[in-house]
């Protein structure tokens, strides 16, 4: 008797969720940047409630203080969401490289975290993982 099996993949690969934002969104985030330049702005990413690897949303927390350090995130406003998956903000300079206060908030709080930089276009952010590590974001 023969037993085919299909080859298993990497096993050793970490599992890595997908991450997607809409144009939509992005696009949103981006003016949001541009608009309250040279402050920074901050905000939190919720994904749609089917397409759960998807962002589709903006949240910006009641008393989100944008300063020209950083961004503040009152952590106690947070809502009880599940679809809240993690935070966006912008840097006022050409930098979207996460600071040590950065890598503090996205220890604290989700999954996946967006920084824009100037000029605020497709080219001038980029996604990180908790641990600060860059992740690849699609468009969709
Ligand atoms: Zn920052």
């Amino acid at each position: 008797m023969i037993f085919l099996r299909r080859k298993r993949k990497n096993k050793t690969a970490r599992i890595q969720i997908n991450w997607k934002i809409t144009l939509d969104c992005l696009n949103l985030i981006l003016e949001c940047a541009k608009s309250n330049y040279p402050n920074e702005f901050g905000g939190l990413l919720r994904v749609d409630s089917n397409k759960k690897n998807t962002i589709t949303e903006i949240v910006i927390l009641p008393g989100t203080i944008s300063g020209d350090s950083h961004a503040i995130f009152k952590l106690h406003m947070l809502p009880i969401d599940f679809t809240i998956v993690g935070s966006v903000h912008s840097h006022p300079s050409p930098s979207n490289h996460p600071s040590n206060a950065d890598l503090q908030l996205f220890r604290k709080i989700g999954k996946v975290h967006i920084i824009a930089a100037i000029p605020y276009n497709k080219y001038s952010w980029k996604a990180y993982d908790y641990n600060g590590r860059e992740i690849e974001m699609k468009i969709v």
